[in-house]
């Protein structure tokens, strides 16, 4: 095995990051779930409802991508409850975006400036 160092950039070789992770609204509770990869059944984290899940590819191409995304202009914000730990824990609430246009969820902190907010 060879060993390289930080400085040596230009000489290294390349590799692919692969995004992993998908979410999932549950229709049941609304909870949003996180799951690292897509298999044939998912369950709910809050609900523990079960699911079949729809191929990935078939999910892709049903999203209205016409247009050129980011950035993301016409987004409109979605209030989410948040996963408790406990069921002793208050209930917390999360923000997300979610693009009109090409269908894409995004932090509230990642809305571009120039975006038109729907609420
Ligand atoms: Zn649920
Ligand atoms: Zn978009």
């Amino acid at each position: 095995m060879l060993l390289n160092s930080k400085t040596d950039v230009e000489k290294m070789e390349h590799v692919d990051i692969i995004a992993s992770g998908y979410e999932w609204d549950c229709p049941n509770c609304e909870h949003l779930n996180l799951v690292i990869e897509v298999t044939d059944v998912v369950e709910c984290d809050e609900c523990h409802f079960l699911y079949a899940t729809n191929p990935a590819e078939h999910a892709v191409g049903t999203r209205k991508a016409a247009r050129a995304c980011p950035p993301h202009l016409h987004v409109k914000i979605h209030t989410k409850l948040y996963a408790r730990q406990t069921h002793d824990m208050p209930a917390e609430y999360t923000q997300k975006a979610e693009c009109l246009d090409c269908g894409e969820w995004l932090d509230v902190e990642d809305i571009p400036e120039q975006a038109e907010v729907k609420s």
